[in-house]
């Protein structure tokens, strides 16, 4: 039976006034809407308790599994509002089966793809007013997650669970929109290896990734370039998107999925959209001093990192060490601002949705 999300209204919601404040510059990620829906798992009823209640703290037991082992995952999508109004997810759906795959790899229980959905369009519905206006690339990031709720110590898999799903009005990820940033090759720190949780949206994943991230920004670059675990000899992902390279000839070229690599949704559409247009994107082992002396060749003249966050975001340059390599000419390129064009033009709804990629939420 899937679950309702029945609402209890938050009694003192923010003001317009403090609305309009917050949805003038929303930044990323720093405010919050005036709901989020949650939902309880136990090991004997399953899941329950579905609820649209007022967003604002919890507390927790201080034994909570979820502060010792990590046992959880999460994740990250958008509402988006259209000229008319209305508003949409984009592949809502993909982003509930990847939580599912996600939460299997963590021995969480999974929550049902209409359940998750439902628990994201009753909170959009009860909080549309938070749904920035479409013009530019604001929009309502939506972070869904699920947690070990159980405060017990002993290391094995809770027996109670929350899932929580907030939303946060956001302009664009990258303060500078579109511009062209400088990516880390990180020699030494990894996130993910063979047979562990890369392939898992998870919080410990992001843990393990904020050294290697830490020491990108030490040497000036805002990103981050992880190899592969066992050999550090593939280029895998960046710090939270995926990657894709533009060779000479127009073709693309992304890592393949290993295991160790997040399926992104923002990467399966752009591969999508690509074979579409005939340019018959490769998924490949990439070898990273392979693609750095490519892109010092010029062979490769555009790289870009992609997710729901920043959508399309143009590589600048690597920084290897002392050395640096300049992708092209080091602005951004046409292939990469072409995909990053028609993906924000369905999820605005500025153009038709053949793939029925949009859903509407109201
Ligand atoms: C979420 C995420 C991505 C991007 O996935 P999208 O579904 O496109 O947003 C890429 N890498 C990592 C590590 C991620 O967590």
């Amino acid at each position: 039976m899937s679950l309702s999300f029945d609402v209890h209204p938050d009694p003192s919601p923010a003001t317009a006034e403090e609305r309009a404040a917050v949805l003038a510059a929303p930044g990323f990620g720093r405010h919050f809407t005036d709901h989020m829906a949650v939902a309880t798992w136990t090991v004997e009823d399953g899941w329950g308790d579905a609820k649209v209640v007022p967003y604002g703290a919890e507390s927790f037991h201080p034994a909570s599994a979820v502060f010792h082992y990590a046992q959880e995952v999460f994740e990250g999508l958008k509402a988006y509002r259209h000229a008319d109004d209305s508003i949409w997810l984009f592949r809502p759906e993909a982003n509930a089966q990847r939580m599912i795959d996600s939460a299997e790899r963590l021995a969480l229980p999974t929550l049902p793809v209409e359940d998750f959905v439902a628990s994201i369009e009753a909170l959009v519905r009860q909080d549309t007013a938070w749904v920035p206006a479409g013009g530019g690339e604001d929009s309502l990031y939506i972070r869904p997650f699920t947690i070990a709720h159980e405060d017990f110590l002993g290391v094995r898999p809770a027996r109670t669970v929350r899932y929580y799903c907030i939303a946060s009005p956001s302009g664009p990820y990258f303060a500078g929109g579109a511009e062209p940033v400088d990516f880390w090759v990180s020699r030494h720190y990894t996130r993910a290896a063979p047979g562990g949780t890369g392939a898992a949206k998870c919080g410990g994943n992001y843990a393990a990734s904020l050294a290697g991230q830490e020491e990108a920004y030490a040497h000036g670059c805002p990103q981050v370039l992880f190899l592969d675990a066992a050999q550090l000899r593939y280029i895998e992902e960046f710090g939270g998107m995926n990657c894709f390279l533009v060779t000479r000839d127009g073709r693309l070229h992304t890592p393949e999925l290993t295991g160790t690599i997040l399926p992104g949704v923002t990467r399966r559409s752009i591969l999508e959209l690509a074979r579409e247009r005939g340019l018959d994107p490769v998924e490949e082992h990439i070898e990273v001093d392979d693609m750095l002396a490519r892109v010092r060749s010029g062979e490769i003249t555009e790289a870009f990192a992609c997710g729901t966050a920043a959508v399309v975001a143009p590589v600048r340059a690597f920084k290897d060490g002392d050395e640096e390599y300049v992708v092209g000419d080091g602005t951004s390129g046409p292939v990469t601002m072409g995909f990053r064009q028609t993906l924000l033009d369905i999820q605005y709804g500025r153009v038709a949705d053949p793939h029925g990629w949009m859903r509407k939420v109201c």
